[in-house]
């Protein structure tokens, strides 16, 4: 169609006959109705499934996955119709078993539903046009057809052209001039071959109009836009994808269910950041920061109802806003409606809710945007059609529908004539170009193998040759489409890569068969190619203009680790946050845990102790922990003591509650246990907070605590639930530098040594660096202890000093490089990748494993 209307503007017309160009499913719909003197109601896709749904239903009333089946149902009904409409006769499914047998009495109460209720179903209308044809003499002669772009013409279409009078399919023409298979070392470096390759052809010809099939296109979607976008290729996809992907139709969706059921926090995070909430940038904005305040309160959660947010949001924010007005003014229009109403009804109320909502929000919609919005609208219509059986539902249940019916609506934005189309195998039918890429022709992929239908009998499958019904039949097929794509475009090359995956791929021999040999992209060629890339070192820096800070030692750990994320931390005050989870996360076990031992060692006035002799003085370590641990609990989570905003969320069971009470009081009870066999000490400051300056910029830190021991000399403890120990202090770019900057800087006098305090069950232990272990700390080390064998020394406070200046020179400098120190463990644990965008750069790190978190110790 599109190359007929640029023939005409080529032609210098402005208007012209609409062409009779139709795909196969209209016209046949067009011809079917033509003919429906019955005037039976053609189901559209949804209503057909509702009617699957409620055969299966009705069948049987404990089946799992009721809608999955009648979608199932729906498909296996589909090949009858395409393939064996003979089937539809119920004296030809007697012999039917099993799965199939159950199918086949599904089929039979379908079939007696639509003529009861004057019904058809699309999968029908081949086979009653071919009757109807069949049964129509005596009329004016009917226009010759012609197909253009079917791989195969199915033996049900022949029947029904035949009844029609005079077809003819148009084949391809000749075969191409340039055929080529080549192989490539991996996937990669297949789409950037291919990609060059595209580029290259435009080059020669910029008018050039090139091709690009892929199995598996789904897939390899991502990497494809990426490539091709980083070479500046106008290209578009002529596949679709789901609607639910596009922002203006998952928004309205999202909003409607919210309206009555909680959403899950990822999915009101995406809903805030659509921006199809807001009136306007400000609101933007203001919902973005009430998100960010209520984590910063620790008050995140799995679920939010509407009206929960609001309130949250409202307290944040400290005045109703617009759009909190909005979301409890359409909560209220929705619980005003009658519970049950017809799916029509519905659908006006949810436009109605939507309009209400300022929905899809202030900024404009892009052409693609109008697009999706446009396809939405056509899909909620389609729900209301679901009354068609004059059936009533309640809102979730309509909403649930409107989720799924966009779920499975393929949305493919209008052609804009790119240069370069991508699509996949099948769906190339009919497509001419000048030159065609195929991308992924490996024995795995080409031909595609896929499972017969579970719900018709194998032998009827393959007597039909329905797709997937025999190893033959796919090769067949993939036979009929590579011989159609070698003719539709004068140079047509086959590519596939040698590992897939990790795992070896073999060439598909059928392109063997019909293009010959591959042929190596040779590596020089390959990176000739990628040579290409322009790459621009950046090496500027912006010199940090203040002299103060609030990351404390966090700000040098990062800048040792990675430069760029201390510069996006502090200065572009990037961050992170933990996912909400059903009990308390890492970070907060680890926040409750220091509160805790805070209060331990408050002295005893505050219900505490100070020294190695009160511990030892107390009778029952389990009672004493078990006071403090419902005292610092109830402060946290009591809601009648709100003294103070804290990170620790404050809604959970009573039972959750006294369970992570008695986890606690167990763990403080075998560390203080522990640390009874101490040589004497006390406990000089907890919690303590100093500013210290370093190359000319002031931190403020803060730690756990400092003792002092018996020959007066310093020990800085750092609470440590996670596994961490003092090699996190080694080497030009240490892992951790809290504890050495503290102890190099905040410490003016006598700094005996610097330990991690391991707080964890059955492994209470100190770890780190001491200048006695023995005589100061612990009396019972032996000489294997490395608290023993490495104990600190100058020379190593020193050299501490330099590398924490180097940092802290580095920082004020601005060198922001991305430069993890390890690009596998580094990466796995920072959350900072949409910044620095290292994965498009490191392919090898794999994303899949996290490390365990550390839940306490976190500095300022
Ligand atoms: S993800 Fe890796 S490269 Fe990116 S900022 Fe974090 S550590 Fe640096």
């Amino acid at each position: 169609m599109a190359d007929f209307q640029a023939a005409r503007r080529a032609e210098g017309r402005t208007a012209w006959r609409t062409p009779a160009i139709f795909s196969w499913d209209s016209w046949l719909r067009d011809e079917w109705q033509k003919r429906n003197a019955a005037g039976s109601l053609l189901l559209n896709p949804l209503q057909e499934q509702s009617l699957w749904l409620r055969v299966i239903q009705r069948s049987r009333r404990d089946l799992l996955h009721p809608a999955r089946l009648a979608e199932a149902a729906m498909r296996a009904y589909r090949l009858l119709g395409a393939y064996a409409p003979e089937a539809f006769r119920a004296s030809a499914r007697l012999g039917w078993a099993g799965d199939a047998a159950v199918f086949g009495n599904w089929v039979e109460d379908f079939e007696s539903r639509c003529r009861r209720e004057g019904l058809a179903s699309a999968s029908q209308l081949v086979w009653g046009l071919t009757e109807a044809l069949r049964g129509e003499t005596g009329g004016p002669e009917r226009a010759p057809l012609l197909l253009v772009g079917f791989d195969r013409v199915l033996e049900t279409q022949q029947a029904l052209l035949t009844a029609w009078g005079a077809w003819e399919r148009i084949g391809t023409a000749d075969s191409a001039q340039i055929a080529q298979f080549q192989a490539s070392p991996d996937g990669t470096a297949e789409v950037v071959a291919c990609a060059s390759w595209l580029r290259e052809q435009l080059a020669d010809d910029p008018e050039a109009e090139l091709m690009v099939v892929a199995t598996g296109l789904e897939a390899r979607r991502g990497e494809l836009e990426r490539a091709f976008g980083d070479l500046g290729l106008d290209f578009e996809f002529s596949m679709g994808v789901s609607l639910t992907g596009q922002g203006v139709a998952r928004s309205a969706v999202l909003v409607l269910r919210w309206l009555q059921a909680p959403i899950g926090e990822a999915e009101l995070d995406w809903l805030i950041g659509s921006g199809h909430l807001a009136a306007s940038a400000e609101e933007e904005i203001a919902l973005a920061t009430a998100m960010r305040q209520i984590r910063r309160d620790g008050q995140e959660r799995m679920e939010w109802e509407m009206t929960e947010f609001a309130g949250h949001a409202k307290d944040s924010e400290k005045e109703t806003s617009g759009w909190e007005r909005r979301l409890l003014s359409a909560q209220s229009l929705l619980a005003s409606e009658q519970a049950r109403q017809s799916p029509l009804d519905w659908v006006n109320v949810a436009e109605r809710l939507l309009q209400s909502l300022g929905w899809p929000g202030f900024r404009p919609l892009s052409s693609l945007g109008f697009q999706a919005r446009d396809r939405w609208q056509r899909v909620l219509e389609d729900c209301g059609s679901l009354g068609f059986d004059g059936r009533r539902m309640e809102w979730p249940e309509f909403v649930a529908t409107l989720a799924d019916a966009v779920a499975g609506t393929i949305f493919a934005a209008e052609s804009r004539d790119a240069a370069v189309q991508i699509t996949g195998p099948a769906e190339s039918a009919g497509q001419l170009a000048d030159g065609i890429w195929f991308l992924g022709s490996d024995e795995e992929n080409w031909p595609g193998r896929g499972q017969p239908d579970p719900l018709l009998p194998i032998g009827l499958q393959r007597e039909a040759g329905m797709p997937h019904a025999s190893p033959q039949a796919d090769l067949a097929l993939a036979t009929e489409v590579t011989e159609r794509l070698l003719a539709s475009a004068e140079t047509v090359v086959f590519s596939y890569a040698r590992q897939a995956g990790g795992v070896e791929a073999r060439p598909s021999r059928l392109v063997l068969q019909q293009v010959g040999a591959e042929v190596e992209i040779a590596g020089s060629n390959l990176a000739e190619r990628l040579d290409r890339t322009e790459i621009f070192e950046d090496w500027s820096q912006l010199p940090f203009p203040l002299s103060e800070i609030s990351g404390g030692a966090a700000t040098l750990t990062r800048q040792s680790l990675c430069p760029i994320q201390a510069f996006a931390t502090v200065r572009l005050a990037a961050e992170d946050f933990d996912p909400a989870e059903a009990g308390l996360n890492a970070r907060q076990r680890g926040l409750l845990l220091h509160a805790v031992l805070h209060s331990v060692w408050a002295g005893k006035g505050e219900g505490g102790v100070r020294s190695l002799a009160e511990l030892q003085a107390i009778p029952d370590l389990r009672n004493f922990a078990g006071r403090i641990v419902s005292r610092v609990m109830a402060e946290n989570f009591d809601p009648a003591f709100r003294r103070r905003r804290n990170s620790l969320p404050r809604r959970f069971p009573q039972r959750y509650l006294e369970l992570e009470a008695e986890r606690l009081t167990g763990l403080i009870a075998e560390w203080l246990e522990f640390e009874r066999q101490r040589q004497p000490f006390t406990v000089a400051e907890t919690e303590v907070r100093r500013e210290v300056t370093i190359a000319g910029l002031t931190l403020r830190l803060r730690l756990d605590r400092i003792d002092e021991l018996q020959d007066g000399g310093k020990l800085v403890v750092d609470y440590k639930t996670g596994v961490v120990g003092p090699r996190a202090w080694e080497g030009d770019r240490p892992d951790d530098v809290q504890l050495p900057l503290y102890a190099t800087l905040a410490i003016q006098e006598k700094l005996e040594g610097l330990v991690f305090a391991k707080v964890r069950p059955g492994e209470s232990h100190f770890s780190g660096r001491v200048r006695d272990a023995n005589g100061t700390l612990q009396p019972d080390l032996g000489a294997r202890s490395t608290l023993v064998q490495n104990p600190l020394n100058d020379e190593q406070l020193q050299l501490w000093r330099e590398q924490i200046e180097r940092l802290g020179q580095d920082f004020l400098a601005g060198r922001a490089e991305v430069d993890p120190k390890d690009s596998q463990k580094t990466c796995q644990t920072c959350h900072l990748h949409a910044v620095c965008r290292i994965r498009e750069r490191v392919v090898t790190i794999d994303d899949e494993n996290g490390d365990e978190e550390d839940g306490g110790g976190v500095d300022d």
